[in-house]
């Protein structure tokens, strides 16, 4: 690779993983972020933000050499995954039908962030632009200036925006999304058990919207809650102790006794960006695209086009970046839009609005449950593989 100087705009999980895996091949790097980072504490409460991480995901995560970093006591592997719907037949996933020790890992955002920033920080070749936000930008073919909000200018070869959902770059650019929000909210609730450590994650699926649990490591473990927006306040607006009785008289049973640790809820949104490039900056991650997160697949696209952005810099260094930034999107622009697109029929088929969509759905389960091949099939595609 060139010693390229580099713009990271966004230091989430995404635009760390990209600062790092690019530091680590020789670019200079400039990273953006705009919130000052507070280290998490291995013996701090377990946050609400988790994410499910795909054998692909993690693989990256050790290719940044950054995986052995995250404390045992913060990670959980899952070897089994169920799903279902409310009354039917289970579909059930293992590990060990496909060789594998685990289906996936479940750990807190701020943890796998907290690892990645950790190693950024031992790169002489990276620097840090904390609480910081780009207020202009000029963009060309031949390379990108951002002013920041000091006034200070950097001018690089190229722009990574990662900086989320709302990405303030992607408004710079003009590059417009398509977006609407789903009529469903989700309520991130964090329980203790009085039960080991579990190794299965699984998925209930109703017509109010998804129900699921998630593992977290020892006795913790995170249930989401998909429902109407005045169902999910109303969840919101109770006491851990009204929360925990409506848990039990409303969820699907949990075989423990539990209690509730936290809670709050979360607002879904589709976006898809219309283009991922312009001159030398592109899009990664939830600035390009977000997802319904019934599957838990919004970071593994994310890092997934890291992945693709930092081989197509690395084994095509010789073309113009508008060319290879062209090449990027027409990897991952189609291959965001079909899980995209697969996780709108999930939803839409929880949602009961035409019966001919769940039965597709219950169809696509049973018929997954009882043909090994298409089980495999599903099982490896949803890990990365
Ligand atoms: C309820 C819920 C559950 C989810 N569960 C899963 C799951 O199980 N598995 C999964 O894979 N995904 C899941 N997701 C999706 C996942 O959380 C996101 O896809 C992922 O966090 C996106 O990472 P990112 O780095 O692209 O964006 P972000 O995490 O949003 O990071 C953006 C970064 O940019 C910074 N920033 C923002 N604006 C600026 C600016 N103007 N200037 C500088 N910096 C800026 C922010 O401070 C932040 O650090 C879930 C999402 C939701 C809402």
């Amino acid at each position: 690779m060139e010693n390229r100087q580099v713009i990271v705009v966004g230091g989430g999980l995404v635009g760390a993983l990209t600062a790092l895996l690019l530091a680590q091949k020789g670019e200079y790097i400039h990273l953006i972020e705009n919130k000052d980072l507070i280290s998490p504490l291995e013996n701090s409460p377990f946050d609400l933000r988790v994410s499910a991480f795909s054998a692909q995901s993690k693989k990256l995560l050790e290719l940044a050499g950054v995986w052995n970093l995250l404390p045992k006591n913060r990670l959980c592997a899952y070897q089994r995954l169920q799903t279902w719907e409310k009354g039917s037949e289970k579909l059930c996933f293992d590990s060990t039908e496909i060789g594998l020790d685990a289906l996936g890992y479940i750990a807190e955002n701020r943890w796998i962030q907290a690892v990645l920033w950790q190693s950024l920080k031992s790169c002489a070749n990276v620097r840090f632009y904390e609480g910081r936000e780009v207020r202009t930008l000029h963009n060309a073919d031949s390379g990108v200036s951002v002013y920041l909000d000091n006034n200070q200018r950097i001018d690089a070869q190229l722009l990574i925006a990662c900086d989320g959902a709302k990405s303030a770059v992607r408004g710079l650019l003009n590059i417009a999304i398509t977006a609407w929000d789903y009529r469903q909210h989700c309520m991130l609730i964090n329980i203790k058990t009085d039960a080991p450590e579990q190794n299965i994650t699984w998925q209930e699926f109703r017509e109010s919207g998804p129900c699921a649990f998630l593992p977290l490591a020892d006795n913790n473990a995170s249930l989401v809650w998909y429902h109407h927006p005045q169902k999910i306040k109303y969840l919101n607006s109770l006491s851990k102790v009204q929360l925990k009785k409506a848990i039990i008289e409303e969820f699907p049973v949990l075989p423990f006794a539990f209690s509730v640790q936290d809670n709050g809820s979360f607002p879904l949104t589709r976006r898809h960006a219309q283009r991922y490039y312009k001159g030398s900056c592109v899009l990664l991650g939830d600035a390009a695209h977000t997802i319904h997160p019934l599957a838990g697949q919004g970071v593994n696209l994310g890092f997934k086009d890291v992945q693709c952005l930092v081989e197509l810099l690395e084994n095509s260094s010789d073309l113009p970046i508008p060319v290879l930034l062209k090449r990027y999107e027409a990897k991952r622009k189609p291959a965001n839009l079909l899980m995209q697109t697969t996780m709108d029929l999930f939803y839409k088929s929880s949602k009961c609005e035409l019966d001919s969509l769940r039965l597709l759905r219950k169809g696509i389960l049973h018929l997954a449950q009882n043909s090994g091949a298409l089980k495999k099939q599903v099982m490896r595609y949803a890990m990365g593989l």
